[in-house]
C-alpha cells in the first residue's frame, strides 16, 4: 500500500545558488568608495562561484570529513602528515587562486585592501575554516620582508596562484603555506610563559640557525610549509627579553623532515575543515627572524594583520546570518503571515541587518587604514585606526557575530537547530574567532596599551571622527563621553576596557555609517545603539565604577 500521511509545504533550504556580491549594495558601494572598483569584474567572478549551489556543497563536505593524522606511515616511519578531504583542497585552490593570499603587498593601486577585504569576506560567507592558513600565511608577509634570504626563496611562492598541496621541501613547490606557534600548554595570551627553548647551533643571531626544544598547545596548520614560531634563547622563564621569532619549515635544508611531531589533532567545536594540532619541537631545525629578544613585538605585528582577518571573518558571518535568516523568513509562513512580515521578526531582521552593515563598514575603514599606513606619510589618525581600532574592532565584531549567528539560527526556529546545514555551520565556527589571535579582554587590555603608549593616537581618531557628529547631537554626546572615559585614571581604566572598546566601536560605527550609508541605515542605528544605552550590550560591558564586584563574585559561587 502507497502511504501518504502528509504533503511536505512551508519548507525551505538554506540559500545556495546565488550572488553574494550582486545582492550586496553596502559592498559594492564600499567598492567604490575605497578605489577599489578595478577589482570588481574579478570579484563579481569569484562571488558567483563561492554562491553557487557546487561551492557550498564542498564547505558542508569539507567540514562534515575533517582532516585525520597519520603520524606514522605503515612501517612505523614518522610522517606527521594530515589527509583532508578532496573538498578542503578545492575551497584551498580557490582561495589560492585568487591571488588573495599576497594580494594587498603585492598589488600598489589604490583600493588593495579593500578588494583583499572583500575577498576574503565573500569567501568567509561560505567557508571558514580554510581563511585560517590563509590569514597566517598572509601575516607572515610584512615579518618575511625583513629577513631578506628568506623573502628571496618564499616571495614568488608567497604570491603565486598555483596550489600545490604536496609534501615535499619548499623549494620543490610552486606555493607555500605559512602558521604560527606561540600558545604553550601553560599559557596563551601571556605568551612570556613560553617555555619552548632555541639553542643556537653557531654563533647565532638574526638569520642564525638554532634547535627547538618545547611545545605547542595549539598549532593549526601543521603540514604547513613552515611556521612562525616563539621561543626563548636563554633557560631563565617568564621574561620577556629573550623571547624571539623563529622560522621553522616543514623540512630541514638537507632535505630531511623537520623535528616537529605532531601529537593529536583538536577536537574542535567548530573550524573543523581545519586541521589544528599539539606539536613537540625535537630539536627542531629553525632561523632566528628579526633579533633576539624582539619576539613579542614580532608577533605582535602579526597579530595586528590576522586580527583584521577576524574582524573580517566575523563581518563576513554577520553577513551570511543575514542574509540566510532574511531569505528563510521571506517565504516561511506562521500565524497567517510571511514571518519576514510579523511585526517581531521584522525588528529581529532590522537589528541583524544594521549589525552586519555596520561591521562591514568598520572592516572597510580598518583596510583603508592599513593600506595608507604602507605609505610613508601615514597620518597619525589612520596609524591610531589600525593600531588602536583594530584590537577594538576584533573585540566587538567577533563577539557581536557569536551572539547574532545565534539569533539567524533561531530564525529558522528547529529547522537552525539541526546539523549538515549552514546555520549549524555558522553557530560553531564563530567562537574561534573571538578567542584566537587574542580573546576579548586581551584585544580591551591592547586598545589601553596603544592608547597609553601613544595617547595622542585617541585624540587623532576622536578628532577623525568628529565632523560626522557635526549636527548629530546623539554621535556628540556619545563622543563626550568617550572623550571623558579615556580620562579615567589608568587604574581604573583596566577594569573599563570593554566598556571604552564598545564604546569606541560603536561611536566609530555610528560615523561611518552617516558618512556613507542610506539615512534610514545611519539613524536606525544612532537610535538603537546610541540612545538610552544602547542595544547590543555583551557581558562586561558594565560600568563597575561604585559597584561591589567582589561581593556580587562571592556570592554567585561560594565554592
Ligand atoms: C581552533 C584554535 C586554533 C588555534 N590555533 C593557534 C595557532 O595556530 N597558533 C597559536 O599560537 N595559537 C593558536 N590558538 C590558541 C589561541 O590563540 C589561544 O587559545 C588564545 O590566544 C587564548 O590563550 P589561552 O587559550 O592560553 O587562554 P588564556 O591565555 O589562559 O586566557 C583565558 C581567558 O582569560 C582572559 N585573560 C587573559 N589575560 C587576561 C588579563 N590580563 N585580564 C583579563 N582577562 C585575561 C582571556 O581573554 C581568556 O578569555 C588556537 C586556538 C584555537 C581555539
Amino acid at each position: 500500500m502507497d502511504w501518504h500521511t502528509h504533503g511536505v509545504f512551508n519548507q525551505f533550504p538554506e540559500l545556495t545558488g546565488y550572488d553574494p556580491l550582486g545582492t550586496d549594495p553596502a559592498l559594492g558601494e564600499a567598492l567604490a568608495r575605497t578605489g577599489a572598483q578595478w577589482a570588481r569584474p574579478w570579484l563579481g567572478g569569484y562571488a558567483r562561484q563561492l554562491g553557487s549551489a557546487e561551492t557550498y556543497a564542498l564547505a558542508e563536505q569539507a567540514n562534515r570529513h575533517g582532516p585525520a593524522l597519520h603520524a606514522f606511515d605503515t612501517r612505523g616511519r614518522r610522517i606527521d602528515a594530515v589527509e583532508f578531504h578532496p573538498s578542503w583542497h578545492a575551497l584551498m585552490a580557490l582561495y589560492r587562486a585568487q591571488g588573495l593570499v599576497g594580494l594587498p603587498f603585492e598589488e600598489t593601486r589604490t583600493g588593495r585592501w579593500a578588494a583583499w577585504a572583500a575577498g576574503f569576506y565573500l569567501h568567509g560567507q561560505v567557508e571558514q575554516g580554510t581563511l585560517c592558513p590563509a590569514t597566517m600565511t598572509q601575516a607572515s608577509i610584512p615579518l618575511l620582508q625583513r629577513e631578506p634570504a628568506l623573502w628571496e626563496q618564499l616571495r614568488g611562492k608567497l604570491y603565486s596562484r598555483a596550489y600545490d598541496p604536496r609534501d615535499v621541501p619548499a623549494q620543490d613547490k610552486a606555493s607555500v603555506w605559512l602558521g604560527m606557534g606561540m600558545t604553550e600548554k601553560q599559557g596563551g595570551s601571556d605568551v612570556r610563559a613560553n617555555t619552548t627553548v632555541a639553542t643556537p647551533t653557531g654563533a647565532g643571531g638574526r638569520g642564525g640557525e638554532y634547535l627547538l626544544r618545547g611545545h605547542k598547545w595549539f598549532f593549526s596548520a601543521p603540514t604547513s610549509d613552515a611556521h612562525l614560531v616563539v621561543a626563548r634563547t636563554g633557560e631563565d622563564g617568564q621574561s620577556s627579553s629573550n623571547l624571539a621569532c623563529f622560522y621553522v619549515p616543514r623540512w630541514r635544508p638537507d632535505g630531511s623532515r623537520n623535528a616537529v611531531a605532531v601529537q593529536r589533532l583538536k577536537d574542535k567545536v567548530g573550524n573543523r575543515s581545519n586541521a589544528s594540532s599539539e606539536v613537540e619541537f625535537q630539536d627542531a631545525w629553525g632561523l632566528l627572524m628579526g633579533e633576539e629578544g624582539r619576539g613579542i613585538p614580532t608577533i605582535i605585528e602579526m597579530a595586528t594583520y590576522t586580527r583584521l582577518n577576524c574582524v573580517a571573518g566575523s563581518t563576513a558571518m554577520l553577513r551570511q546570518a543575514t542574509v540566510q535568516a532574511l531569505h528563510y523568513a521571506r517565504q516561511r509562513h506562521a500565524f497567517g503571515k510571511q514571518l519576514s512580515e510579523q511585526p517581531l521578526m521584522r525588528a529581529v531582521l532590522a537589528d541583524l541587518a544594521l549589525e552586519s552593515e555596520a561591521a562591514l563598514a568598520l572592516l572597510m575603514r580598518l583596510a583603508e587604514a592599513f593600506e595608507k599606513d604602507q605609505e610613508s606619510n601615514a597620518s597619525l589618525a589612520q596609524r591610531a585606526w589600525k593600531r588602536v581600532m583594530t584590537p577594538a574592532a576584533k573585540f566587538w565584531v567577533c563577539k557581536r557575530a557569536v551572539e547574532l549567528t545565534g539569533e539567524a539560527m533561531e530564525v529558522f526556529g528547529g529547522n537552525g537547530y539541526v546539523e549538515g546545514g549552514v546555520m549549524a555551520r555558522l553557530f560553531r565556527e564563530a567562537p574561534v574567532n573571538s578567542i584566537w589571535e587574542g580573546s576579548g579582554n586581551v584585544m580591551c587590555l591592547d586598545v589601553l596599551r596603544a592608547l597609553s603608549r601613544e595617547p595622542e593616537a585617541a585624540q587623532a581618531l576622536l578628532a577623525d571622527l568628529l565632523p560626522a557628529a557635526q549636527g548629530e547631537p546623539r554621535i556628540a554626546a556619545a563622543l563626550r563621553e568617550l572623550q571623558a572615559l579615556l580620562a579615567a585614571p589608568p587604574a581604573e581604566l583596566e577594569g573599563l576596557g570593554r566598556l571604552l572598546a564598545q564604546r569606541l566601536v560603536l561611536v566609530a560605527q555610528a560615523c561611518l555609517l552617516r558618512a556613507q550609508a542610506p539615512a534610514c541605515v545611519a539613524d536606525a542605528f544612532i537610535a538603537t545603539r546610541l540612545e538610552g544605552g544602547g542595544a547590543g550590550r555583551v557581558a562586561g560591558a558594565i560600568d563597575t565604577r561604585g559597584l561591589d564586584v567582589g561581593a556580587i563574585l562571592a556570592r554567585a559561587f561560594a565554592g
